[in-house]
């Protein structure tokens, strides 16, 4: 490709990308391709959790809410977190979901609190969506969806200039991101690009047990939380939204216990 193509295709290319790097997140183990700081996510995130607050109705029934301000603060602080920094609120909506915003918001719906047995049921959920947070993992969708966007000959190019870090680093981050670059090429927004990759998935889960186990609650409770989600929800046309994107129930709970594995306990 001729020089002057190549270099005006890489400025508009970190034009639109802002700053592209790839970033190594040590709880998780592996690098990630991000092309936004957190503030800007955690100022976006802002904004969308305002408007949140006005549009959907907040429960302020003491049968959810206490038990949420019982056990959020104490998974926030197991994930190494302030607590103060975090708001989480319970949204009135029979639905079987839970989220998270960037920046530390959570929202967990009464439908998926109401089959919750336990505390510890709602720290499994709870300890999931931290992780979300933590792991960065809206703003790794987020800059896949840019990447998709900006097209794939200008992206390969900004994204094989902007991988930082050590060698090994470095070469981790192209790999991941070449492997990217081929999954787009095939077409694939299935898998590469949906809102939170079943990858993304399990990580949560995995962090979630941890957080979980740190914060004194037995982790057993997660795989028994998962196995009544997938009771409740079998009957319904369409999987909730917090299951539809996530990995079948049968993979999850068998990542699940083995987490639990490892951590030395076996659940009945
Ligand atoms: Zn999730």
């Amino acid at each position: 490709m001729a020089r002057f193509l190549r270099r005006s295709i890489i400025a508009a290319a970190m034009a639109v990308l802002g700053v592209a790097a790839c970033t190594y997140n040590e709880e998780l183990g592996r690098s990630q391709l991000l092309f936004t700081g957190p503030d800007s996510m955690a100022q976006a995130a802002a904004s969308s959790w305002e408007q949140l607050k006005t549009q959907r109705t907040i429960s302020n029934d003491p049968r959810y809410v206490s038990r949420l301000n019982r056990v959020a603060p104490r998974l926030i602080r197991a994930a190494g977190e302030d607590p103060s920094k975090w708001e989480y609120l319970v949204f009135e909506d029979p639905s079987l979901n839970a989220f998270a915003l960037p920046g530390g918001r959570i929202g967990i719906h009464t439908g998926i609190m109401d089959i919750m047995k336990n505390d510890a049921q709602l720290a499994a959920v709870v300890g999931h969506e931290i992780a979300h947070v933590k792991y960065r993992h809206s703003a790794e969708r987020y800059s896949q969806n840019v990447l998709a966007s900006v097209g794939l000959g200008a992206a390969s190019i900004a994204v094989g200039a902007n991988c930082e870090g050590t060698a090994a680093e470095r070469r981790a981050c192209e790999q991941r991101s070449g492997a990217l670059i081929q999954a787009l090429g095939l077409g694939a927004i299935y898998g590469a690009i949906l809102p939170y990759s079943r990858k993304h998935e399990l990580e949560a889960d995995t962090g979630g047990v941890r957080y979980m186990a740190r914060a004194g609650y037995d982790p057993c409770e997660a795989i028994r939380f998962w196995k009544q989600m997938q009771a409740a929800s079998a009957g319904q046309a369409r999987p909730p939204e917090f299951a539809s994107t996530h990995p079948a129930s049968e993979t999850r709970i068998r990542n699940l216990t083995e987490i639990v594995r490892k951590q030395g306990r076996t659940c009945s």
